[in-house]
């Protein structure tokens, strides 16, 4: 795994291109470390209109002493993660004058993290980001590995590309502003990073798990740099998904089709907790994983109060048929990243997915 390098409550884990710093307080640091690492004439900050007003300007008040700054906000909302609104913050960055010489700064959760990425990886060919992810969520996982893009009426993250950012700033302060069911949704991909990679990651996600749901600040930097460890191991190791990176999709087939059918009513991370059970459902009834891998995860879920189970009023049917316009889907079939047990993921013959007929899948979402 990843070696961090620990400095009392801050942590530096090494991403390969960028490095991830995690601490709490490091957004008093957030101007004068980007206009060092990627130092531009003009710093295009994009966040939503909730995270915006909390702690936009402590941010833009400290990088206008570093050149010049603008603000550029977009609804919050999974909703707006789209090309029409790629394509308003694209030309607000031409409005302002923002040229090649840019750095666009990623501050919100995955969603503004992922727009801005795409925004930074195709305005003028492409120039540099920084990720300040300021949900659990993002911390944990959007932030780190350069997926960039946005959804389609089709399907989510169709449209999108590689962009690694220069760096990532995550200050776990941020996180007292956040509403407890966004930090109940982050810790979904927390306990996805143990399932696919770390039994006592997981336990300790177990253990810690009250701690983490009221806000305790140190067990949220313990996870969340634990958490991006595992994440870069994998990401480092195959950054463009050829193969062991598609372990990271755990959950995430039925749990994309799930959010993109229910129009995103649910929450990513409600959603991947839902797939993550039923996936693991599905990989024991196919005789892949041990008996009773799906209950232990279903468990901790459980006390996390996400959902488990598919909503009654979206049809198995139409979950089915949106798995198969999963990215990840090959010649019409879905492919599933499935367990083995806690920590272990199957399949490393078979490139890590697996090709999984319908009516298997259909089985366990009835
Ligand atoms: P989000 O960006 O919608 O943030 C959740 C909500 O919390 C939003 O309303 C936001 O305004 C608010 N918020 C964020 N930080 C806050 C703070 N500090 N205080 C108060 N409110 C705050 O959703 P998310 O859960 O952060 O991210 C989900 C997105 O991430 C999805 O689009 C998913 O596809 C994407 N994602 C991307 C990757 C990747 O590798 N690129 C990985 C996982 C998830």
């Amino acid at each position: 795994m990843t070696s961090g390098v620990t400095q009392g409550r801050s942590r530096t884990i090494d991403a390969g291109p960028y490095e991830v710093r995690i601490s709490a307080g490091l957004s008093s640091e957030f101007a004068s470390i980007i206009s060092t690492v990627a130092r531009a004439h003009c710093y295009a900050v994009i966040t939503d209109d909730q995270v915006g007003p909390l702690h936009g300007g402590a941010l833009m008040g400290e990088l206008s002493k570093q050149g010049r700054a603008s603000l550029h906000v977009m609804p919050a909302g999974e909703a707006h993660k789209n090309r029409d609104t790629w394509a308003r913050l694209t030309d607000e960055l031409l409005d302002v004058g923002c040229g090649r010489d840019t750095t666009v700064v990623a501050l919100g959760g995955g969603v503004v993290g992922d727009l801005a990425g795409f925004v930074a990886a195709t305005f003028m060919r492409g120039v540099p980001f920084v990720q300040c992810p300021t949900s659990l969520l993002a911390m944990i996982d959007a932030s780190v590995g350069g997926k960039t893009g946005v959804d389609t009426a089709v399907g989510k993250n169709l449209v999108g590309a590689f962009h690694n950012p220069t760096v990532v700033l995550a200050d776990v302060e941020l996180l007292t502003t956040l509403p407890v069911e966004h930090r109940r949704a982050g810790l979904a991909e927390a306990i996805k990073h143990g399932v696919i990679a770390d039994a006592g990651h997981f336990a300790e996600l177990s253990e810690a798990l009250p701690a983490l749901v009221a806000g305790d600040p140190t067990a949220t930097l313990d996870a969340v740099a634990r958490s991006v460890e595992i994440k870069c191991s994998v990401v480092k190791a195959d950054a463009q998904e050829h193969g062991l990176r598609k372990t990271l999709n755990f959950g995430h087939t039925i749990g994309h089709a799930i959010e993109h059918v229910s129009g995103y009513a649910l929450l990513h991370g409600e959603c991947v907790a839902i797939g993550m059970v039923l996936e693991a459902r599905l990989a024991e009834r196919l005789g892949i994983a041990d008996e009773g891998t799906a209950d232990r995860i279903q468990r901790i879920l459980t006390r996390a109060q996400l959902p488990v189970a598919r909503p009654e009023s979206l049809g198995a049917e139409e979950v089915v048929a949106a798995t198969r316009l999963d990215k990840k889907a090959r010649s019409g079939t879905a492919e599933y990243a499935l367990p083995v047990r806690i920590g272990e993921m199957a399949n490393a013959e078979s490139g890590w997915s697996i090709a999984v007929a319908d009516a298997a899948v259909l089985e366990v979402l009835a």
